[in-house]
């Protein structure tokens, strides 16, 4: 960027997650990170917006019945294209205050959405006053951002675990050479916690409560040192409210039928992938991303499911895929043949 373009040209990216959107600007570094839920008003046309991202996500579960909170891209598809619109419109001017004049946008998008899709997410950044829209998948974006060879010849393997779907894709020469999406992540893994809680305890947990257990407790692996966390919820006969101990064994056992899909969809993935490319897999091994990927252990099951893959987390997993399109908006010109 010339110095006399600033500030009127800006450079925005945007990482769209089916839990988190989070933007970064360049020269500045990430500027929001808020979960992807809007709050509407109920049968209201045209749409009406109660709340965006973070208060939005605290009236999940508990809002009245004239209010409902979506999360619009929950199933790495846009099920609502207003509301989504609505979501994406608002958080560019709350990362840029007044959309600058001449600013372009980066955003990445679940890899295998449809044109209409896509067609949504332009046209809701040019709604709100961007000027040059451009998309890209987010498994690349992910190597991108963690320096992956995106471009050249060689084989680079990418594991994504998000909220509502996990992204696996082998990449090579810009381009994905094996791709498979998977709607078991996040989301997932807090609803076989709460049930498992349920059949286990007789106590009744939310969806929030469940996901803090996993983010405490949870894990892929056996732990050197297992732990335990107190969890209080309703008792399905009693119905009071009462407190329990839960073990990291047991949230384990309960996770592990969604983390068995995981395996499967790595599994599939490298069964597709061409020989050569899976040749360079054995060096290099495989980026686990995503706030998924933080999951205790991940690394170590992920290593021995594949015989012996190296594994390597993000940095930042929740960061990964945004620091990415940053990279890639800040060099549109190299990464220019990425860009959907
Ligand atoms: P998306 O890209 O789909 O928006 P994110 O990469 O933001 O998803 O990850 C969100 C998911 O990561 C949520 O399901 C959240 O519960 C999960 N997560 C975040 N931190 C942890 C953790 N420490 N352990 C396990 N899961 C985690
Ligand atoms: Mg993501």
């Amino acid at each position: 960027m010339a110095w006399w373009g600033f500030p009127f040209t800006t450079d925005l990216a945007i990482d769209l997650g089916t839990a988190n959107t989070v933007v970064a600007v360049r020269g500045q570094g990430i500027v929001l990170d808020e979960p992807s839920v809007v709050a509407i008003r109920k049968g209201a046309r045209p749409t009406q917006v109660v709340a965006v991202g973070r208060e939005a996500k605290e009236m999940l579960g508990r809002t009245p019945s004239t209010i409902q909170a979506i999360r619009p891209m929950r199933e790495g598809v846009i099920s609502d294209v207003d509301v989504t619109e609505e979501m994406i419109r608002h958080f560019i001017r709350k990362a840029t205050g007044r959309v600058p004049l001449r600013s372009r946008i980066l955003i990445s998008v679940p890899a295998g959405i449809t044109q209409v899709e896509t067609k949504a997410v332009r046209d809701a950044a040019l709604k709100a006053g961007v000027k040059e829209v451009h998309l890209i998948e987010q498994p690349m974006a992910a190597a991108i951002g963690a320096g992956l060879p995106v471009n050249e010849p060689r084989g680079s393997m990418i594991v994504d675990i998000g909220g509502g779907t996990t992204d696996v894709a082998v990449i090579s020469l810009g381009a994905m050479a094996a791709y498979k999406t998977l709607r078991v992540a996040g989301d997932a893994l807090d609803v076989a916690i709460q049930q498992a809680i349920r059949e286990g305890h007789e106590i009744m947990i939310g969806l929030s409560t469940a996901e803090k257990i996993k983010m405490k407790i949870g894990s892929a692996h056996p732990l050197s040192q297992e732990l335990e966390i107190d969890v209080r919820g309703r008792h399905i006969r009693a119905g009071v409210p009462r407190s329990i101990t839960v073990t990291s064994a047991e949230i384990r056992d309960a996770i592990s039928g969604c983390v068995e899909d995981i395996d499967g969809a790595v599994k599939s993935v490298l069964e597709d992938t061409p020989p050569e490319l899976a040749a360079d897999l054995i060096e290099h091994g495989i980026l686990l991303a995503g706030g998924g990927s933080n999951l205790l252990g991940l690394d170590d099951h992920l290593h021995e499911v594949t015989h012996g893959l190296p594994m390597r987390r993000a940095e930042n997993p929740l960061h990964a895929v945004v620091q990415g399109v940053l990279v890639a908006v800040e060099h549109l010109d190299v990464y220019a043949e990425l860009l959907q």
